[in-house]
């Protein structure tokens, strides 16, 4: 009666709501089952005499009340919520109440306390634990009072069962304790790591570049909707094979596996030859950029790449205008400034002839030469960097004397040198004669280098060098003892439109073109520009040229174009 009213007391008292995601441990599908085949246990064990009551009525009444208790868990108003402590002080009267009047204290329904004191721990921490624990030592002692003489032996068994049950709630929160708690980083790191690949889509479908990731097997897996524009479909991409879905043809309109390129990517790749077809007259000019991307774990080793499209078509038709612009313009303009320089220079010469001594005239005179001059170089510049800029352009290959190329090249600036009183003087290491390579490219280069040299010197020698370096590539350089660069200044001579700040440099004319052409020239023939340089001291500006240049080999076809392969 008295365990009856306490459980009444307890339900009022419980909020209406229940929350099934936490509080499923102590809900009615679970608990509500294990308290009805327990008490029904009991009325087993009456049935088989070994109860401790003998009473029909306190057995039947007791296992009445508990099924009934049980039962309205299942009536979602008289559920209990949050607030577990009625619910949990309820179990712990009615087992009390079996275990000291009606079942044998010590015995398998003893065992089912394991489970209240996990409860209490799980919901109230410590302070269950201890509660629940105290609860079980007054019932055994209320069980050994109620139910025997109380003696020696039994209060020593009866503490043995303390301690087993006891040490068995502790193992089995520990247990499941710990398994919540790793299931809750678990979900935290699913949960941000669902909030991370959002965030990553939502930024990769903002983006105006298509994107398209996929597995090894080339099956796409992510993409946004910028691809879907690109490729111009609306089908979905999800499962499909890249090279289903991008045709590349190369500039001779060559078809391109896309999984051969790809696969050709280690860590990231760029290409902006391609193209594909959006119909028969329109071509869709492709930068595309390839990543390798890889997770290896002990439980997963996945590989794919990523794969980023920009349609560069208006770029592309934009930069061949500009280079056929000023290649049309450097060709115009070459032929008017010739004249002009031409006649400027005659006048000139003629005003002297004829002693006419208009100081100011002679002035103005010298000025405009000085800009025609400048102009032509810089006409002289443009037309070069445009050759250089169209990659197609086939390069001439020549087999040639390289202490021959050299007086060419010195001959163009030696009535310069000799107006500043600047000796140059050549050493060829006997060991080379010949070169492999575009000739025109590298004199260009080299008088790049002896122009500078002479322009930027005042004084002294300057020394062209041919050596070959124990790597086997064969160094050219140009050494002067001109005004040299600071430090700052060595990392940009190779920029385009860059000069030094440096007043001494700003004396002469210049367009800041000649070096970074050079450059680029020398890209083209595999070979590479470096420089040492003091300021205040001088320059040593090199070209190092590549093995093969030092080959000596055949003029014929078949072999020109073998080189030129090479030479890329
Ligand atoms: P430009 O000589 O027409 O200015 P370049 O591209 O040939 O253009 O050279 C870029 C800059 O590098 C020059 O303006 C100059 O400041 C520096 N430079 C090049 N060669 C030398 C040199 N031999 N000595 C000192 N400075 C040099």
């Amino acid at each position: 009666m008295f365990f009856a009213i306490i459980i009444v007391m307890a339900k009022k008292e419980a909020p209406l709501l229940l929350d099934k995601s936490e509080e499923s441990i102590l809900d009615a599908r679970t608990t509500s089952p294990l308290v009805i085949i327990s008490s029904l246990l009991i009325l087993v064990s009456f049935y088989f005499d070994l109860t401790y009551s003998k009473n029909s009525a306190i057995v039947f009444a007791t296992v009445g009340t508990i099924i009934v208790f049980a039962l309205t868990n299942y009536i979602p108003k008289l559920q209990f919520t949050k607030n577990h402590i009625p619910y949990l002080i309820s179990y712990h009267f009615a087992l009390a109440f079996v275990l000291i009047f009606v079942m044998p204290t010590v015995g398998y329904f003893l065992v089912l306390w394991i489970l209240l004191a996990y409860l209490s721990e799980y919901y109230y921490q410590l302070k269950g634990l201890v509660i629940s624990l105290m609860a079980l030592l007054i019932t055994l002692f209320g069980g050994l009072y109620v139910q025997s003489n109380i003696n020696q032996q039994n209060i020593i068994i009866y503490l043995q069962w303390f301690i087993l049950i006891s040490g068995a709630s502790l193992i089995l929160s520990r247990i499941i304790l710990g398994t919540k708690e790793v299931r809750t980083n678990l979900a935290e790191k699913t949960s941000r790591a669902e909030y991370e690949h959002q965030r990553l889509l939502a930024l990769i479908n903002s983006m105006t570049e298509a994107v398209l990731s996929i597995n090894e097997d080339g099956e796409v897996n992510t993409y946004n909707s910028a691809a879907l524009d690109i490729l111009n479909t609306h089908s979905d991409l999800n499962g499909k094979k890249i090279q289903s879905i991008i045709e590349l043809f190369d500039k001779e309109n060559n078809p391109i596996d896309i999984i051969q390129v790809i696969h050709e990517t280690k860590y990231i790749s760029k290409k902006t030859d391609y193209h594909i077809k959006r119909s028969d007259k329109e071509n869709i000019m492709l930068e595309i950029n390839i990543s390798k991307a890889g997770s290896s774990t002990p439980i997963t080793h996945e590989t794919g790449y990523t794969i980023l499209l920009r349609d560069i078509t208006k770029q592309k038709s934009l930069e061949e205008e500009r280079e056929d612009f000023i290649s049309v313009v450097s060709h115009e303009l070459r032929t008017p400034i010739t004249v002009a320089e031409a006649n400027v220079s005659m006048a000139q010469l003629m005003y002297k002839r004829a002693h006419f001594n208009d100081k100011n005239t002679m002035d103005s005179m010298e000025k405009a030469h000085q800009k025609i001059l400048f102009l032509s170089e810089m006409v002289n510049d443009l037309s070069t960097l445009s050759r250089a800029e169209r990659e197609n352009k086939e390069m001439d290959i020549e087999t040639f004397d390289i202490g021959s190329l050299i007086s060419e090249v010195i001959d163009l600036s030696s009535e310069k040198a000799k107006q500043k009183s600047i000796i140059i003087k050549t050493t060829i290491e006997s060991n080379i004669s010949k070169l492999t390579t575009s000739k025109l490219y590298l004199k260009e280069i080299l008088q790049n280098f002896l122009s500078n040299a002479i322009k930027y010197s005042d004084k002294g020698s300057v020394d062209i060098t041919a050596q070959k370096q124990s790597s086997g590539k064969i160094r050219i350089s140009v050494k002067d003892h001109g005004i040299g660069l600071s430090e700052g200044d060595k990392d940009r001579v190779f920029d385009k439109f860059w000069r030094s700040e440096n007043p001494l440099t700003r004396v002469n004319e210049g367009t800041g073109l000649g070096l970074y052409i050079s450059n680029k020239l020398a890209r083209r023939i595999n070979a590479e520009l470096g420089l040492d340089s003091r300021l205040g001291e001088g320059s040593t500006f090199y070209i190092d040229l590549p093995v093969l240049a030092t080959q000596k080999i055949d003029q014929s076809n078949v072999v020109k174009n073998e080189a030129r392969n090479l030479l890329g």
